[in-house]
C-alpha cells in the first residue's frame, strides 16, 4: 500500500513537516491563513525530495525563501509550503561565492564583506533569500543580482532533472527572471565579485542601511515596494501625486513615510491589501493613464 505523504517526508529525518501551520509569521507582511503542510528541508537533497514528493502525491506546492515578497491569502493554502531557510550552505573561493538558495541576502553581503569582496553591498538590508532574490532579480541603490550572478543550479520540477545554467540564460531584467515563468526551483547561485577595501565595503553597506531606515517604514510589516516601477515613472510618486498617501483599507495602509509601501498596521488581511491595491491601480490609471503592476506574489489556492 502507498505510504502517506506525511510519513514519506518525516521518514527522511532531515525535514520537518507541520500540519495546518499559520503562515502569517513566515511573511514580512504578517498576513495569511494556514498551510495544510509547512515543510522545512534541512539540505538541498531534502528540498528537491520534498518538491518531488509533492508532485508524486499530487499536492500543490510553493517554495518560499524569506517570505518578503509574498502575500499569503487569508484562506491559506491547501497544499504544501516549502521553506528554504535551512538550505543555506555557502562557499567562498578567491573572488567567487557560491550560496544555496535559503541564505538571507544580508548574510550573503556580510560574507562577501568579511572576505573583502565587493559587488553585493546593495543587497544588504533587502530582507530576502538568495533564491527569492534571483527569482526577482532583486536590486537597490544602483545594484542588482544580475550584476554579479554568473551561474545557477536548479531543479526542473516538471522533468525532475537537475541543471546548471549561466546567468545570461536566465532572462534577468528589471525584477524579472526566467524563474517567474518556468517550474524551476533554484538550488544555488554563484556570484563573481571583485576585491575591495573591507572598510569601504562596510561603509557602503551601512550607508545603504541608513538610507533604508530613513526612507522606508521598517517599523511596520510590509512586502517592500508594493508595485513594480512603471516605465518612465515611479510608483510611489504617482501614488503620492494621486493623493493616496495614508489611504487605508482595514488595517492595510499606504505608508505615510513612503507611498510605494503598503503596510500592515496590525491586523490587515490579504483582502484589505488587495482591495487597497485595486483602488490605487484604478486611481493611478484614471489620473495618469499608467497601469501599476503589483510586485509581491499572492500565494493562494
Ligand atoms: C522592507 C522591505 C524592503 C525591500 N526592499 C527591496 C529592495 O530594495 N529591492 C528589491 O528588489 N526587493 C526588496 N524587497 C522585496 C523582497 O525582499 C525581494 O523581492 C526578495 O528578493 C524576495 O526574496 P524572498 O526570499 O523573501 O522571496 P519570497 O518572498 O520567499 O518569494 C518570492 C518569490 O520567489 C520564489 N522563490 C523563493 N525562493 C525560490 C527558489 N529557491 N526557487 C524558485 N523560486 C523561489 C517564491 O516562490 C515566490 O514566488 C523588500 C521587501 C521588504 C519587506
Amino acid at each position: 500500500m502507498r505510504e502517506d505523504f506525511l510519513s514519506v517526508i518525516a521518514a527522511r529525518g532531515d525535514t520537518q513537516i507541520k500540519q495546518n501551520e499559520g503562515l502569517a509569521k513566515y511573511s514580512t507582511f504578517k498576513i495569511g491563513g494556514e498551510a495544510r503542510y509547512a515543510i522545512f528541508p534541512e539540505n538541498k537533497n531534502a528540498l528537491v525530495f520534498a518538491v518531488a514528493a509533492c508532485r508524486e502525491f499530487d499536492i500543490p506546492c510553493r517554495v518560499i525563501g524569506c517570505g518578503s515578497n509574498v502575500l499569503f491569502d487569508d484562506g491559506g493554502f491547501s497544499g504544501a509550503v516549502i521553506f528554504t531557510k535551512w538550505v543555506n550552505k555557502t562557499e567562498v573561493s578567491e573572488n567567487i561565492i557560491r550560496s544555496e538558495c535559503g541564505l538571507p541576502l544580508s548574510a550573503l553581503s556580510t560574507i562577501a564583506k568579511n572576505a573583502s569582496l565587493s559587488g553585493l553591498e546593495f543587497a544588504f538590508g533587502i530582507p530576502g533569500s538568495v533564491g527569492g532574490a534571483v527569482y526577482m532579480n532583486a536590486g537597490a541603490y544602483g545594484g542588482e543580482i544580475k550584476d554579479t550572478l554568473t551561474e545557477v543550479e536548479y531543479f526542473d520540477t516538471e522533468t525532475e532533472t537537475l541543471h546548471r545554467a549561466p546567468a545570461a540564460e536566465l532572462a534577468l531584467g528589471y525584477r524579472e527572471s526566467i524563474f517567474q515563468h518556468k517550474p524551476y526551483l533554484l538550488l544555488s547561485a554563484t556570484f563573481a565579485l571583485h576585491r575591495g577595501d573591507r572598510a569601504e565595503i562596510e561603509e557602503k553597506m551601512a550607508s545603504n542601511m541608513a538610507a533604508r531606515k530613513d526612507k522606508q517604514p521598517l517599523e511596520y510589516p510590509s512586502a517592500g515596494s508594493a508595485f513594480r516601477r512603471p516605465v518612465g515613472h515611479f510608483a510611489a510618486k504617482l501614488i503620492d501625486d494621486a493623493g493616496l498617501r495614508g489611504l487605508s483599507c482595514g488595517d492595510a495602509q499606504v505608508s505615510e513615510k513612503h507611498a510605494g509601501f503598503i503596510i500592515n498596521r496590525g491586523s490587515a488581511t490579504s483582502s484589505d491589501v488587495l482591495e487597497l491595491c485595486r483602488i490605487i491601480k484604478e486611481e493611478v490609471a484614471g489620473r495618469y493613464g499608467v497601469s501599476l503592476e503589483t510586485e509581491f506574489i499572492h500565494i493562494k489556492d
